[in-house]
């Protein structure tokens, strides 16, 4: 009989937070656990490096390109409209309150996650496994779940159509929505720098009730903090992180007690880099272009959508026909001379045109189907299938200039330090079904404004390739393989067979 397993997900963790916040004894509960496990440095998250696409990543164990969750904003070419799942409460309002809600609450899980992606929660419940979460964006199961609000609270979101039954782990916290327990926990709408404590204070009755099997406790206010007051200032929310990991730890009788009957696996979703500047998509693209407002009611008039995405970004061209390859090359000749664009990539045919997407999927991709990548001036192409190798074992055709992606190709080998996983994670986006025409990773120190106007100039943000954004640290205690080390990069869409594995089913996934 496997131990239990618990899944810690501290949103943003830098590797290097981590350490420090352990040395220095402020993490004393990580530290204790790290002395007992194995720790890795360099997990790579998705692209782009943000929240939905990364939790989708981690628990379904495949890319975008599988799961179909597209970052923070995306434009939806059949509703002809953009998705926000609340990138600030400024976005959240352009777009309308109840609207983003709804796609956060209940469309990212229900309608833009793959069907055909299962989740750790989906693939456990078939197997009797019982499973838990405290709040967390990806949350779909098997277990029916009522809307939990009583009263006038529960009228008042019923005229916003929030009155669903959903299906999601045995045990589910979800804000004040959904509780398939009473607590008497407080979780004050999700307000952030409260949410840990409320995780803590869920986990410690499902501790105490061993209401268990699979725990995936999530802590989200080190992101929130890091955003604020940048990713140096990390060690003070991992601080916190560790008191709220200590109090399930000490509901469950202590470290050895709470070992002797559980595994643990702790992992960020990405990390942070400090922000310097504002990238100011729709602004100057705004010049040129007639781009889509939100909430247009005449979609039909505008050219191009944008969709910030923190440090990352996607640029859709409307209306299709004839002239989509020239405005194609316009919009994707001005991104590349952009100052704060790194990065812009898009799929071109056999014939160099861009590849033309109507409705979901990739219409036209064929067996020519080529990624362009052009960065710093260099233009790089590539697609699956040839005898280039990557560090996690891809293989890729790879043509153009190496230094579009500072990779170092040295016979059949494709190794960029800059850009970790750079090939697996850019064609995972590139054919996602809800990917942008382009896709565009921002420079050092650039973040995206958002649909409300607003960036976290003099914080941190996070989305890029590259690898400061992009590396998580990943902590076996008790589960996973014996020497993690050996494996030479991991990534998260790992996490979801190794947490399969521990419970004996063994599945294969695609990677
Ligand atoms: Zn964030």
């Amino acid at each position: 009989m496997a131990k239990k397993l618990v899944l810690a997900v501290v949103d943003a963790m830098h590797p290097g937070m981590l350490r420090e916040a352990m040395d220095s004894g402020e993490a004393p509960t990580f530290a204790a656990l790290h002395e007992r496990g194995r720790l890795i440095d360099d997990c790579v998250s998705s692209f782009p490096s943000v929240t939905p696409v990364a939790c989708s990543e981690m628990l379904t164990g495949v890319g975008p390109g599988s799961h179909g969750v597209m970052g923070m904003n995306w434009f939806h070419r059949l509703e002809r409209r953009y998705i926000e799942y609340g990138s600030s409460f400024e976005a959240t309002r352009t777009f309308g309150l109840f609207r983003a809600m709804y796609d956060l609450v209940y469309n990212m899980n229900l309608d833009h996650l793959s069907w055909e992606a299962l989740t750790v929660f989906e693939r456990l419940g078939d197997a009797g496994v019982r499973t838990a979460t405290t709040p967390f964006l990806i949350w779909r199961g098997r277990r029916r779940h009522e809307l939990g609000l009583e009263g006038l609270a529960r009228r008042a979101l019923a005229v916003a159509n929030f009155r669903h039954a959903v299906y999601a782990p045995d045990e589910f916290f979800y804000g004040d929505l959904y509780a398939s327990r009473p607590t008497g926990c407080v979780s004050n709408m999700g307000r952030p720098g409260n949410r840990d404590d409320y995780s803590a204070c869920v986990g410690e009755e499902l501790v105490r009730e061993g209401a268990y099997d699979f725990f995936l406790f999530a802590l989200p206010d080190n992101d929130f903090h890091s955003h604020r007051h940048g990713p140096d200032a990390q060690v003070q929310s991992i601080a916190k992180a560790d008191d709220a990991f200590a109090r399930i730890v000490e509901a469950g009788g202590g470290l050895d007690s709470f070992l002797d009957d559980h595994a643990v696996i702790l992992t960020a979703d990405h990390a942070q880099t400090p922000v310097e500047h504002e990238l100011r998509l729709a602004e100057d693209l705004g010049a040129d272009w007639r781009v889509l407002e939100p909430n247009s009611d005449r979609p039909e008039h505008a050219e191009i959508a944008v969709c910030p995405t923190s440090r990352a970004a996607a640029v859709y061209i409307l209306g299709g026909g004839p002239g989509h390859a020239g405005a194609h090359r316009k919009v994707a000749d001005r991104l590349r001379d952009m100052a704060g664009v790194d990065l812009v990539t898009w799929l071109a045919d056999d014939r160099d045109r861009p590849v033309i997407r109507s409705g979901v999927g990739l219409e036209g991709s064929g067996e020519g189907t080529e990624a362009v990548v052009v960065c710093n001036g260099h233009e790089l192409r590539f697609n699956p299938g040839g005898a280039t190798r990557d560090r996690r074992g891809g293989r890729w055709n790879v043509s153009g200039d190496m230094e579009a992606l500072a990779a170092a190709k040295g016979g059949e080998r494709f190794e960029s330090e800059a850009y970790p996983d750079a090939l697996g994670r850019l064609w995972s986006a590139l054919v996602s079904p809800h990917a942008g025409d382009m896709l565009v990773s921002a420079a050092h120190g650039y973040e995206c404004t958002d649909w409300g106007g607003v960036s976290h100039l003099g914080g941190g943000s996070h989305g890029a390739l590259i690898a400061e954004d992009s590396l998580a640290p990943l902590l076996f205690v008790g589960c996973g393989p014996d020497e993690p080390e050996r494996n030479p990069q991991w990534a998260l869409r790992d996490l979801a067979p190794v947490i399969l594995e521990h419970f004996g089913i063994g599945l294969r996934w695609p990677s």
